[in-house]
Parts: structure tokens; sequence; C-alpha cells
């Protein structure tokens, strides 16, 4: 089976809701991608990267603490290791690469909390890339020190004052920009979402985790994993993780959604929401019943966005996978309970993955489980010491 097909269709799911304007961009990339993806000088170059700046292969850690606490075996991929604190590096170098070789001499891309902003960033001065970053105002508001970290690394952060002036919003101003430039610019898309061929290449990029994690496995308890458990925002990091063992039908796979702080503020677009058309493709969208995407919300800003990757939202109605959520609360003591028993401060995305440890131990007492530690906490320490306070004030 070739997922997705030749129009970018993975089940149900995906495909180019573009308009025709952008048509020929996405055929360029297609065609380019097709072209270099199996030329073996491309695949050693993306190799070389990663592991000489990026610094991989990352560790499969056996948090012992964790396990014994748990009673089950749990493996960590330490994402967390990697430059920059996360995975979206690996990402940006495998299409900025892609970016060098198509003769792009600038690139756009778009940024929520601004943690992709500053991967594409990072891996411009590394190709030597003008580099411009929309960004919605209200975010900009919110995440100044990204912002700083964008400009020391010589991006132009765009402030986009449209809309909600959010990540959705910056979204369309690149796809705008794009069209415009496309002669010399490339768009560099920070998750398995937006239009085909996007969110293969993503995948393909962020195959790396998954394939090094099930030849670590293999190696360290000469069998395959029962459980793989990650995040799920865009989608990258898990997809990264469950992809190199789609096959493997023994393996469950596990996505864990951000349940924000109910039922109706959330992120949790699989669990929540129902299939439309966004950012060019058609998935799992929150919306209301009008069909408006909703407005959303998680403590980890890296997983506030409205909709998924398609190829998620086909591995739901397939059952392959299957989606949870943890909420705010259960998260805050995800990233205390690794920061506790491990030393290890995760990220507020990674907690999600985490915090779900705990529920599943109940049944899976016992199993072997491998999670991505998507990225490390340090970004976090300031939110997750207000939602502390604001907990201690309320008992007092
Ligand atoms: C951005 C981010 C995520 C969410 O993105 P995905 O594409 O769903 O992986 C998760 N963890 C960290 C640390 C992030 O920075």
């Amino acid at each position: 089976m070739l997922i997705p097909d030749k129009k970018g269709y993975f089940g149900d799911f995906g495909g180019k809701f573009m308009p025709e304007t952008l048509f020929s961009c996405l055929d360029e990339l297609g065609h380019f991608y097709a072209k270099i993806k199996n030329n073996k000088k491309f695949k050693e170059e993306f190799t070389f990267y990663l592991k000489e700046y990026a610094g991989r292969p990352t560790l499969l850690y056996f948090a012992k603490n964790l396990s014994k606490n748990l009673r089950m075996k749990i493996y960590l991929k330490r994402e967390d290791l990697l430059h920059t604190g996360a995975h979206k590096i690996n990402n940006s170098l495998g299409q900025a690469l892609l970016a060098h070789h198509m003769g792009k001499k600038r690139i756009i891309a778009e940024t929520g909390a601004g943690q992709h902003g500053v991967s594409a960033a990072t891996v411009a001065r590394l190709f030597n890339f003008q580099c411009d970053v929309y960004m919605g105002e209200e975010d900009i508001r919110r995440q100044r020190m990204n912002v700083f970290r964008m400009k020391t690394l010589g991006a132009r952060v765009i402030p986009v004052k449209s809309g909600s002036k959010t990540l959705k919003d910056a979204c369309n101003e690149a796809m705008r920009d794009w069209v415009t430039n496309v002669r010399n610019t490339y768009y560099l898309i920070g998750s398995t979402f937006g239009s085909h061929p996007y969110p293969m290449i993503v995948r393909d990029f962020q195959s790396v985790i998954g394939k090094e994690a099930k030849r670590q496995i293999l190696n360290k308890e000469k069998r395959l994993p029962d459980y793989l458990i990650a995040c799920v925002g865009g989608g990258s990091n898990a997809m990264g993780l469950f992809y190199p063992f789609y096959k493997d039908k023994r393996t469950k796979m596990i996505g864990v959604e951000a349940g924000g702080i109910n039922r109706n503020l959330n992120s949790a677009s699989l669990n929540f929401g129902k299939p439309g058309v966004l950012h060019g493709a058609k998935t799992y969208i929150l919306q209301d019943k009008f069909g408006q995407v909703k407005a959303t919300h998680s403590v980890a800003a890296g997983l506030d966005y409205p909709g998924v990757g398609p190829e998620h939202s086909f591995y739901k109605e397939s059952g392959r996978a299957k989606y949870v959520t943890i909420n705010d609360k259960e998260a805050v003591e995800g990233f205390k309970m690794l920061s506790e028993l491990e030393g290890i401060i995760p990220a507020l995305e990674s907690a999600h993955a985490i915090a779900y440890l705990k529920k599943l131990a109940k049944k899976a007492k016992g199993s072997l489980t491998v999670v991505c530690l998507s990225g490390r906490g340090d970004k976090d320490l300031e939110i997750v010491q207000e939602c502390i306070d604001k907990t201690l004030n309320s008992k007092s």
C-alpha cells in the first residue's frame, strides 16, 4: 500500500485543498522531492547534518525509576537532547536541504509559540538563507523570548494583524507570501499538516525517530515494544515515531492530545473535532456547529492548534492508532513526575505523553513501552511555576 496515494490522500484524509495559484508551487515541490528523496547523495547529506549539527542518534533511555514506579518497562526516546532542544530540528534540516538543492535563497515559515520559527531561523543560518517568519501579533506579545531568539538568529519576524492574530492567521499570510515569491522562496512548514506533499515530506524527515527507536529497542530488548506513545499537536513527533512501526501490527500506538481545561476549551481535534478542511487538507478540526474553527487552548503552546495532520485522522479512522487526552493539570503532574523520578525535565508537550503512562499502567503492567520525549522543559519553567502558584493559592 502506498500512503499517501498519488493525490496525497491517506484514506479519506489529506489532499490538496488550495487556491489554483498555489498548485504550481506544490507541484514543483512534489516533483522535486520525488526525484531527490531516494538520491544517495541527498540521503547522506541529510544524515550528516542530523549527526554533526543536531546530535543524532538520540539515546533510547531506560527510565528505571519511572518503570519501577509504574511497574512497566519504559524507554524514553530522547529528542530533548537535540540541538535547539526538540525534534523540530529534524524536519527543519531536511526541508532546508531540500530548499538548498532547489536553488532557493529565502525561506519563510509560520509560527505559533515560536518554536518552529526558532528552528527555521536556526537552519537558515546554517544554509545561509534569508529568513522571514510570520507570527500573529497576539503570539508575539505572549512569546517575547522566542521572538528575540529568532531575531538573534538573524530572522525577520513579521507581525500578522488579521483575524485572531495567532497561528492560523500566520499560516494564511505565509501562503500569500509564497504564491508571490515562489521563484526564490521556500515555505518551510513545521509539522505534518498542510497540503500534499507537506504531510508526507515532514513525516519522512521525522521518521528518523522511529527508525532509530526500532533499531535500539531490538538491540536492547530483542523484541518490538507493546506500546508507542507520543503527544500530538500537528502530529510530527508522533508520526515520526509511529510510521516505521506501521506494519508491526502487534505494536499498539497511542497519540496523546491536549485536553486543555475541559471539553469546550482544548486542542484535541481527533477526540473532540469533526472532519473538515483546514490549511489545505481534509482532516479532523475543532469547529463549532456552523463549521467555524473554534478557539483552542493548551498549557503546552506547541500543542495549541485546531487541526491535526491528515495521516493521524487516517490512523484514527482505520484503528491503527488510538488517541486519548490529557488535560492541563495532568500534564503538569507528568512534568513533575518525570523531573522528580528521573532528573529529566520534559517539555509540557511531551509531559502529556508522560502523564498518560500513569493511566496506561493500570491495564498494562509488565508491558514494554517507548515514549517520545519530544523536547526539553526549560522553556516551560515559568508557566509551570505559575500553575503551581495558582493551585497553592486556591487551596489556601
Ligand atoms: C512543537 C512541539 C510539539 C508538537 O508538534 P508535533 O508536530 O505534534 O510533534 C511537541 N513537542 C515539542 C517539544 C514541540 O516543540
